[in-house]
């Protein structure tokens, strides 16, 4: 019943800026991030994903993006063929879908790698179209088969980049320098942050500069890598507000839920495992018991963070509502 009437009454808060969301809370916000289902499966496996999590109700949903990725297929002949193969594609489509399913803003994830300006400006135009006005503006990572990222030869090296094209069409810009009083989508821009420092960067204040050089170019707010010591997200809040950097920052939190993630996480994500936590995890005997303490942990974590005042608690799902299920529970 309480289900039937937050979907019924969602539209309310429905298709408004991410930023909106944060101007009228009277508390804080829980959002999700998801990932489109792999090419195969249908859209169900999402709704049957996100319906529990409907409860809480999420200011936002966050949809991810992933490139295309190179592959050989063995031809008849023996030779191999060079394919690009998306694995996930659908983002936008995943968005307009959910806020027409939920009535619920959906927030798609922009990346550089692997698309030429105009095609990103294509993918622009089309979010406009769908009444698509949040986007959350990304490099992406380099692709499988490359040990550092490459910019496709007609696109952006950085996130920076990408969002000036996006501001660009804010003010009426499109690459074709013949459109004149061409249609202004008023997109509201959401940046990536690094509390414990983006791998490639040299050193923290370098990253922060580039952090200040897009918030200056026109992000709205910052979204920030997982990180599962809150001192270091305190710590993050305290240098960007110490060099200016005054839009909302929203933390992002993932739970751990097995033992391989202990090397997994630090491996992909560049981020360090607290000892308490990861001790916890090795002394777990069971994958139960391994879950009970990832889902505690991140239960603390986000009261912690709530207390401190942050706009919007934004969970990775990756394929665990019901971790997170259990968590939003407890702190909202
Ligand atoms: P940038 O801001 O471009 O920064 C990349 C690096 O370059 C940093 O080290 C920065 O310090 C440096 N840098 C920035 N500007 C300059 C400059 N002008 N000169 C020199 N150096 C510079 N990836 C996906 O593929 N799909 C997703 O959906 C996705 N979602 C994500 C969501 C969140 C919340 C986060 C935090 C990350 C996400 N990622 C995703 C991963 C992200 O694409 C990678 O972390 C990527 O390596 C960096 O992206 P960025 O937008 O932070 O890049």
């Amino acid at each position: 019943m309480l289900y039937y009437y937050l979907t019924k009454f969602a539209h309310i808060f429905y298709q408004m800026k991410v930023t909106e969301h944060i101007q009228q809370a009277k508390g804080t916000l829980v959002s999700f991030e998801i990932l489109p289902p792999l090419k195969g499966k249908t859209i169900n496996s999402i709704y049957e994903h996100l319906d529990p999590l409907m409860e809480f109700n999420p200011a936002f949903i966050n949809v991810t993006y992933h490139r295309s990725e190179t592959m050989f297929k063995k031809k008849l002949d023996g030779t191999f063929e060079k394919v690009e193969v998306r694995k996930r594609p659908g983002t936008v489509a995943i968005c307009a879908a959910l806020m027409n399913h939920y009535k619920i803003d959906a927030v798609p994830h922009l990346i550089c790698g692997g698309f030429s300006k105009r095609e990103t400006e294509d993918a622009l135009i089309d979010l406009n179209f769908l009444g698509i006005n949040n986007v959350l503006v990304l490099r992406g990572d380099a692709a499988k088969n490359e040990a550092f990222f490459e910019p496709h030869p007609d696109g952006h090296k950085y996130a920076i980049d990408l969002q000036k094209q996006v501001m660009d069409l804010k003010n009426g810009i499109y690459l074709e320098e013949d459109i004149k009083n061409g249609v202004r989508p008023d997109f509201c821009i959401g940046t990536a942050g690094y509390p414990e420092k983006h791998f490639e960067a040299p050193n923290l204040k370098m990253d922060m500069e580039h952090l200040k050089a897009k918030v200056e170019a026109g992000a709205d707010y910052i979204m920030t890598q997982m990180f599962f010591d809150n001192e270091k997200f305190f710590q993050f809040v305290k240098e960007c507000r110490a060099n200016g950097i005054n839009v909302p920052i929203i933390p992002g939190l993932k739970p751990i839920t097995n033992k391989k993630q202990l090397t997994i996480l630090p491996k992909i994500f560049h981020v360090d495992i607290p000892s308490e936590l990861s001790n916890g995890i090795l002394k777990a005997k069971t994958d139960e018991e391994v879950e009970k303490v990832g889902t505690e942990w991140l239960i603390h974590q986000s009261k912690e963070l709530k207390k401190f005042g942050v706009p919007v608690l934004h969970y990775y799902t990756l394929g665990k509502p019901k971790v997170i299920y259990n968590v939003v529970k407890e702190v909202i």
